[in-house]
């Protein structure tokens, strides 16, 4: 495939990035469009630069329902400075199959000749230069792209862009003042931006983050779960139910452990779980897996209003990652944590943990959904904001003191977000 490459610090990306990809597509007849955020530049010409998270997120908000366009994270992933010509060579390296052009505006195509090996860059890519801003001049761009041709090598074009006058330093500026960034970037950008606080001294919201459990919580699996075993096991007994019941939230080890303590070394736990395996798998390539009522419309809400998403499971993610596409709901989390991630599986907060810090949120900013007795443990222990949905287990009192609050649902839950908004 023809791929066009998009770079850039991207804080925040702006509607002029958009607009390349989109122009670049149709003049220059390429498949697709990678954008790239730039590697941690903590400084750019003096100023701080934000997390790479909070430019990750944004990005992947910008380019939301875009078929054509694809986030790259490949500069985020590498440790120290990034050069383009690593990129550009590690991009050929990974995908021979691929051609790739770099596209850029004029202001980077007068720096060119300051970057590192610009003739490592022309080697692996065809370059794409548009014009930037109003009065921008075509003739002195094809005469430094023919220089820069004649000295690196390589195939530079010159693109007639749109005279868009905006920057990210316009919408940084704009935002620092409280003034209208509506024609300057996609909505469910300048929302995550103001949310997360990004551009203004006074952070937006108590809790930024809304972190979620996944099974019982999202999806209607802890139901599933036990009917599916017991209807393996025949005849289904108090017993049985409690013990089940009691392994809800816990990862697979720890559950194993308590189904031989409550029902002893000889119970045939291994066959029951590959026959409740098969149910899920079942259910997973059938697209019958249960999705709580809400859950889209929860995470597409929040997503929307800019706040940051993450998912935080005991389950194990080979199985976690096809459960969230079968259900719809994989492309609306900035970071997910599945069981084999972390140390210990809740009620020990180590889940939570990493998946404030894959967020880049103080776990004191988190906001934690949970259905369990053991999540809403794990979430207190993190020290996050625990709000429980119940599923199966009704909240005692102790859960009922650890909770921020408990909700019927998720559509109980949205609201409750949305009365504590600013
Ligand atoms: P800042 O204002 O912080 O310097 P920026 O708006 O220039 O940011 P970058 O992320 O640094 O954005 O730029 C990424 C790429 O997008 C660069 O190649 C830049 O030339 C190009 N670009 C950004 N805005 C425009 C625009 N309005 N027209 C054409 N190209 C643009």
């Amino acid at each position: 495939m023809k791929i066009g490459l998009v770079g850039g610090t991207f804080d925040p990306i702006h509607r002029g990035h958009v607009l390349l990809g989109v122009y670049a597509r149709q003049q220059f007849d390429l498949d697709e469009i990678w954008f790239l955020p730039a590697g941690m530049p903590y400084f750019k010409e003096g100023k701080k630069v934000s997390s790479a998270a909070d430019r990750l997120a944004m990005t992947r908000r910008a380019l939301d329902g875009l078929d054509w366009a694809r986030v790259c994270d490949m500069e985020l992933r590498r440790e120290g400075r990034t050069y383009t010509c690593e990129t550009v060579e590690e991009l050929n390296a990974a995908f021979p199959q691929h051609e790739f052009s770099f596209i850029f505006g004029a202001d980077c195509l007068d720096q060119l000749d300051s970057w590192r090996a610009p003739e490592r860059i022309l080697a692996g890519a065809r370059i794409i230069a548009a014009s930037r801003g109003s009065g921008a001049d075509h003739e002195a761009m094809e005469r430094k792209a023919a220089a820069l041709m004649e000295h690196f090598g390589g195939e530079i074009c010159v693109m007639p862009f749109l005279e868009l006058d905006v920057s990210s330093t316009l919408v940084r500026e704009r935002m620092r003042n409280g003034q209208d960034v509506s024609d300057l970037l996609p909505e469910a950008v300048a929302a995550y931006a103001e949310r997360q606080g990004l551009y203004r001294d006074d952070a937006q919201s108590s809790f930024p983050a809304v972190v979620f459990d996944m099974d019982g919580t999202l999806l209607d699996t802890e139901r599933l779960f036990i009917e599916a075993w017991e209807e393996a096991e025949g005849n289904a007994s108090p017993a049985l139910h409690d013990a089940l019941v009691a392994i809800i939230g816990v990862t697979r080890e720890r559950s194993e452990e308590i189904i031989y303590e409550r029902l002893g070394r000889d119970y045939p736990y291994e066959a029951r779980r590959l026959a409740v395996d098969e149910v899920f798998r079942r259910a997973r390539e059938n697209g019958t897996l249960p999705v709580k009522d809400g859950a889209a419309q929860i995470l597409r809400t929040l997503w929307r209003k800019g706040y940051k998403t993450g998912l935080a499971s005991s389950t194990e993610r080979e199985l976690v990652i096809p459960e969230l596409e079968a259900a719809g709901l994989a492309g609306y989390f900035d970071a997910v944590i599945c069981g084999g991630d972390a140390a210990r599986g809740k009620p020990a907060p180590d889940i939570f943990l990493k998946a404030a810090e894959a967020l880049g949120t103080d776990p004191a900013r988190c906001l934690a959904v949970e259905d369990s007795r053991n999540g809403i443990l794990a979430a207190h222990a993190a020290g996050m904001i625990p709000l429980m949905v119940p599923d199966l287990i009704p909240p005692d009192a102790e859960l009922r003191a650890l909770a921020a609050a408990v909700c019927p649902d998720l559509a109980a839950a949205e609201k409750w977000i949305a009365a504590r908004e600013t």
